[in-house]
């Protein structure tokens, strides 16, 4: 018998409910834990048993392996909220709602602190990188939709904090979440900003959204860029940038990557029940889109973004404060704003559609028309699933109409 064999594995083996946050990798004094991608396209840790020692820290500190009791209470609407967009039209466009995420991100690098937030790395990877310089805060810009690598960003938080630098971090709230974990303790000098989440897709989408594009196109792909607004925020464009500076863009409602994200049906297993994107939040202060602030504000400039910003802290607040002079705050009722996108802001309890495992095996044999076909284009018919338009479809919709016409006509 060999000695791997009578010792008891107490590494991490990645739970059902993983969220690729990167905690355990971070903790892993030995440098034995990597995260991969696995079969589905999600994040995971891969421990290198020949480096291990077998301590058990990743297990005891993983996020997902924690009792998920949390109750959702009425936090919420206790909480301090705005509809709010940043004054420099130019970092405006550039953001994906209102622009709040660099008017923080500037206040605390003028004051000689430093920022965490996601970049591209290349175009089939958005990981954690740190900015202390105001032009380096562009890359940040814009929501990556796919789950960003995080390397060793909680230790480099810590590091920055334990030298006494004031730092900003922006990320999901499960990563929140895991920073908060891995320093155990409050500092005086971070700040965290949760962005409101819906879930990450699989990287498997984006792997056969490039390849498609690549391919009708003829060329390669720098990156993607999933929020551009040149018909407006609230119809905003998914547009790819070809090294040679050609670019393709698309409504997100023809938007194959942003259908499919969308449908619900290729998340990651974590995000149809995630106690982190919920109320209370993570952050000291939450930002998302504010969809839906139109029908209350006529005079607010939608074409160009609006925010949602919901304060959780007295030093979410106490920074807030200090934006005022570059971002246009306007108090906002929560449930307004929640009103916009429930699915956004309450994750718990989300049914996994039965499609999921059907829509990642797909993603992984067939093309992505196909794919898109299948997840977004067809519909249920009593036990059917067909496509839509298809003449079984009509027949049976028009049967099922009449059904309930029938059924009007009696009850009335
Ligand atoms: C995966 C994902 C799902 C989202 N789902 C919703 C939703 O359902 N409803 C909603 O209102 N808003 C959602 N958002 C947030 C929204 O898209 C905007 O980020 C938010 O409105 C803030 O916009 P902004 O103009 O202030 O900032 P922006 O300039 O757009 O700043 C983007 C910020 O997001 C961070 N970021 C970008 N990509 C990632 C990533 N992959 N992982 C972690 N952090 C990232 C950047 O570091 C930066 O801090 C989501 C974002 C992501 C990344
Ligand atoms: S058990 Fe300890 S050494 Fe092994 S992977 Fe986990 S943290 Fe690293
Ligand atoms: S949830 Fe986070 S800490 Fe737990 S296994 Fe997954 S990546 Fe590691
Ligand atoms: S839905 Fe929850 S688990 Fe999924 S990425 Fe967002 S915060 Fe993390």
């Amino acid at each position: 018998m060999n000695e791997d064999s009578i010792l008891v594995k107490k590494h991490i083996i990645a739970p059902q409910a993983c969220t690729g946050c990167g905690l355990c990798a971070n903790v892993c004094k030995h440098g034995a834990i990597e995260m991969v991608l696995n079969h589905d396209g999600f994040l995971q840790p891969k421990v290198n048993s020949s480096i291990c020692v077998n301590c058990g820290l990743c297990v005891k500190q993983c996020i997902a392996l924690e009792r998920n009791d949390k109750e959702l209470g009425n936090k919420e609407l206790t909480v301090d909220a705005y509809g709010a967009w940043n004054r420099d039209d130019d970092i405006l466009l550039s953001s994906s709602s209102g622009g709040i995420f660099s008017a923080l991100a500037h206040r605390v690098i003028e004051q000689g602190g430093i920022v965490f937030g996601v970049i591209w790395k290349d175009k089939l990877t958005a990981s954690f990188s740190s900015a202390d310089k105001i032009e380096d805060l562009a890359k940040m810009r814009g929501s990556k939709y796919v789950q960003a690598l995080p390397l060793y960003v909680y230790r480099a938080v810590r590091r920055e904090l334990l030298a006494g630098r004031l730092v900003l971090f922006s990320g999901t709230p499960c990563q929140v979440y895991a920073l908060k974990k891995y320093l155990r303790k409050p500092y005086g000098n971070l700040l965290t900003i949760d962005i409101v989440c819906h879930g990450v897709p699989s990287h498997l989408l984006l792997k056969s959204y490039i390849f498609s594009k690549e391919s009708m196109m003829g060329k390669q792909i720098g990156y993607v860029s999933f929020r551009d607004k040149p018909e407006g925020w609230q119809r905003y464009h998914v547009t790819c940038h070809y090294h040679d500076g050609a670019l393709t863009s698309s409504a997100q409602q023809e938007d194959e990557y942003m259908n499919i994200f969308l449908s619900d049906k290729a998340l990651n297993l974590a995000c149809y029940n995630c106690s982190y994107a919920s109320f209370p939040r993570q952050g000291d202060i939450t930002v998302a889109d504010y969809w839906g602030s139109e029908k209350h504000h006529y005079d607010w400039p939608v074409d160009k973004g609006i925010s949602a910003v919901i304060v959780n802290s007295a030093k979410g607040k106490a920074v807030l404060d200090l934006c005022t002079t570059i971002v246009d705050f306007r108090p906002e009722d929560i449930k307004k704003i929640i009103e916009g996108q429930s699915a956004g802001f309450i994750r718990k309890n989300v049914l996994v559609p039965t499609e999921r495992s059907k829509v990642l095996q797909l993603l992984r044999t067939r093309s992505l028309k196909y794919v898109h076909d299948w997840t977004c284009k067809r519909g249920k018919i009593g036990p059917f699933r067909l496509r839509y338009g298809s003449l079984l479809f009509k027949v049976l919709r028009f049967l099922q109409r009449g059904k309930s016409w029938l059924r009007n006509r009696v009850l009335s």
